[in-house]
This record gives C-alpha cells, structure tokens and sequence, in this order.
C-alpha cells in the first residue's frame, strides 16, 4: 500500500505518526512511486504554499501531479490557497487512519499517474501540457475563486502553483488548451477590467453629462395626480410632510395622490440637469478613467477535460496519432528504420535485380484535425491508419517524425509501382478529410531509389526543409 509522505519546512512537524519525511529541496532526487500523496504542513502558511508551489511546479510528473492534502491547524488560510489542494487533515485529527482514507480516496489520481510512460524520471517541460495533465489527472471541475490579492479578481487555486509570476499565464494558457479544444469551458461570470492594467478592481460612478464632475446628486421626480404638478421631490417636502408646491394640496398615498415616473441628477458643479448620468469607471491599480465601453469585459469559466484532451494529457498531443499508428501499422521507430535502410540499401547494391523506394509523406493542416474533430479526433486517426494499413503491405517499414510525416521504405517496389500507391493514399485521406472536415490537406510526396547513391539522414533533412515548416 501507498504511503503519504511529510513535506517538512522546519521540522516542527517531523517524526509525527512515522511517516516518511523529505525536505521540499529534496524532491528531485526523491522516489515517490510508493507515495499516495503529499502532506503539507499548513501551520505556517507562507513556507507551507511556498512547498505546494514547488511540489506543482517541479517537472517530473509523478511529483507534480501527486495529490496534496493539507496538515491544517487552527488557522484560517485564503480560500485560493485552501482550494489548491485536494483536500485537508485537522491536525488535532491526524491519525493513521485519517491518512489511509485519503490514501484510499486518492487513489484514482496515482492510478492515472501509473498510466503514464516515466512519470519519475521524463521531465514535462511545455507548460500548457503540465496545466493539461494537472486538469486530467484529477477529474474535477476546474473553478475560479475570487480575490482581493492579484489585481485579476479571479484565480484558479488548483492551477496557481504551477506558475512562479502572477501575471496572465493562467488566463493564457486556459485560453490554449481551450483552443485546442483539449479542455471545455462552462459559464460562471462575466466581469469588467481596466482596459489600460486588465485590473478587475474598478470604481464605477455617476457623472454630469456637461462637466464630467462625479458632484452630482439625484432627486426623485414627484407627479401629483390631482393638478398634474410635476416636479421635484425637495420642492414638495416640507418637515415630514409632502406638500404640492402648485395647488399647496397634502400628497397622502403614492400610487392614490401621486406617482414617482423619473429620476433627475443635479450637478453640484454646473448647477446642470439631467436625466442619464454618464456613467464612467476609474481603476484603482493605474488610476485610469473610462467608459465601460473601453473596458474589457470578459467571460469567467470553469473548465473540465474534454475527450480529447483525456488522451492528449496521456499520450502528449503530438504523439496521439502516432501512437494510433503505432498500434494499428507497426510503426517503426527512427533508429531501427534507419538501421533496415542501411540492409536494404546494400542488398540492392549487392544483388542488383530489384529496386525498392524510398517515399517520404507530409500532409499539410493534420493538427487542424484536433482542433476540429475534438473528442472525434481518435477515430479520424484510426480511420487514416487503416488508409495506410490497406494501402501498403506488410513488409513495407513505415517511421512517423510527427502526426503529419511519414518514411516508408517500400521493398521491391520501384519508382513507378511507389508512386501509385501514394497517389492511392492520397486520394483517399482527401475524401476522409472533405468528408469529415470539409477540407482536403495538401499532400507533398518523394520517391528516391533505395541504393546507395541515396544517402537517407540528408535526404529526409532535405524533405523536411522543404516541406514541413
Ligand atoms: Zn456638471
Ligand atoms: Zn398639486
Ligand atoms: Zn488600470
């Protein structure tokens, strides 16, 4: 069974319970496959977010992407900081079997780590793909909080930590991933910012609509039914009573006597009158002031993982296809294609009775197929994979560089008999993709005699130099 493991910060908290203990500094050289998840120790607030933020931010899966529980005292901690974490231990609760239930509970996150290749020793070094994995691992609802803290207004706890700046990183790259479509977003809010600092922090007054000054006041317009005065409200009231400045009648009952149909703003400026105050906000952070037309309004989400991005965050994005390709087509990988070509290569010379080719692919556009196909991406690429399959034979060895460029080595096969096969290929991927996405990929394709007069590693640098960008 898995063990939780003590992030100790000044070793107030050490040898509780005998649990394992690490200090944050040793992480890079700690084993956690036995771990179920990390305990940190909230007593102090600052050193204890100061170890979630370098726990997130580390770059080995199977260390930023273990779950955290709180060891909490008495205190009180921001909700944004509260909300980082998967969940919490009072520590006047702390017991071997309140460990063990979260052990149990966070089970599903550390058996969706185990599905990943090296998660202790390959490091995740894009970022966006770090939030993604953080999103998927864990199949929760992704929720903004609000706070008074960063000039933003809103954060998200549970991905804050894996960014070291406050600034828009969060924002942005939520914004990637839902272009991507590898995340979907749902309505919370909508909300105005500083259109000069992106500040949410505003102060939205009334002005004169002559001289701009916020010195205005609004009075009630009073209608009396019986004479039809209209007129304002101060010039009716006198003591407690409202009196009708016209017929010098006593207004009882509004609704019986008398209606209030408007409002009028007075400028204590200008002395103006009017009835639609502009209305105009200033920023608290820069101090700017401007209309809300001239603010940004946003749209506040809460993001999931969506199908797509559930096999994205496992396989990495530019893998997905490859690896559909890999199961169905027996892809080849680099160094072994590399090794064949050089046998295939001095056979031919050897023998000189047959000739086999060299055709290397690349299709324009393939990673517009994530984005449009979303969750139905894996399906399109299975559908391709099986153009290739029935298109080339057995004994041909095909190597992927991406999802959208392939070397084939096609034996005993010659220029002619290569090309065919690729025009194949090519057709049918159009009519897949016109009839999936509404758009055909433009195919680029060569066809080298294998001898050895074709040296490959130039050859494919030359193709791809050429070809994909
Ligand atoms: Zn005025
Ligand atoms: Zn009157
Ligand atoms: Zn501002």
């Amino acid at each position: 069974m898995k063990q939780p493991c003590l992030l100790s910060t000044d070793g107030l908290t050490e040898s509780i319970l005998n649990i394992q203990t690490i200090e944050p500094d040793e992480l890079d050289r700690f084993d956690s496959r036995n771990t179920s998840f990390w305990l940190v120790d909230m007593s102090d607030p600052i050193k204890g977010w100061k170890t979630v933020c370098q726990l997130r931010s580390n770059l080995y899966p199977a260390i930023y992407l273990r779950p955290i529980v709180y060891l909490m005292s008495p205190n009180i901690i921001p909700d944004e900081m509260y909300h980082a974490a998967n969940g919490h231990i009072k520590a006047e609760a702390l017991s071997e079997s309140a460990l063990e239930a979260w052990t149990s509970r966070l089970e599903p996150i550390n058996l969706w780590i185990e599905k990943l290749d090296n998660p202790s020793t390959v490091k995740d070094t894009n970022i966006a793909f770090r939030m993604l994995r953080l999103i998927a691992c864990d199949d929760k609802e992704i929720a903004p909080s609000t706070t008074t803290r960063i000039n933003s207004g809103f954060v998200y706890p549970r991905l804050e930590p894996l960014f070291t700046k406050e600034d828009n990183s969060v924002f942005d790259t939520l914004n990637f991933l839902l272009e991507q479509k590898l995340i979907n977003s749902h309505f919370i809010s909508k909300a105005h910012f500083c259109g000069h600092c992106e500040s949410a922090f505003l102060n939205f007054k009334e002005t004169c609509s002559q001289c701009n000054s916020e010195d205005i006041q609004s009075d009630d317009i009073i209608h009396h039914f019986k004479c039809a005065h209209t007129g304002e409200l101060s010039d009716f009231r006198n003591g407690d009573e409202l009196i009708c400045p016209k017929c010098e009648r006593t207004l009882q009952h509004i609704g019986v006597d008398y209606d209030k149909p408007s409002i009028i703003f007075n400028c204590n400026q200008c002395s103006h009158s009017f009835q639609e105050p502009e209305i105009q906000a200033t920023c608290f952070n820069c101090g700017r002031t401007s209309s809300p037309e001239n603010l940004i309004h946003r749209t506040i989400h809460s993001y999931t993982i969506s199908a797509i991005g559930k096999n994205a965050a496992i396989y990495g994005l530019d893998t997905l296809f490859t690896r559909i390709m890999e199961n169905k087509l027996n892809l080849t990988a680099m160094p072994s294609f590399k090794a064949f070509y050089a046998i295939e290569a001095s056979r031919i010379q050897r023998y000189k009775v047959s000739t086999s080719s060299l055709t290397l692919i690349h299709m324009e556009n393939m990673s517009d197929i994530y984005i449009r196909m979303g969750g139905r991406s894996k399906e399109l690429f299975e559908e391709l994979s099986i153009i290739f399959r029935t298109t080339l034979r057995t004994c041909d060895v095909i190597t992927a560089l991406n999802e959208s460029t392939f070397f084939i080595i096609m034996t005993e096969t010659s220029s002619k008999h290569a090309k065919r096969a690729i025009e194949r290929i090519s057709e049918r991927v159009s009519e897949l993709l016109d009839n999936n996405l509404g758009f055909t990929p433009e195919i680029k394709s060569e066809i080298y005699p294998i001898d050895e007069n074709t040296e490959l590693d130039t050859t494919l640098e030359n193709f791809q130099r050429k070809h994909v960008s």
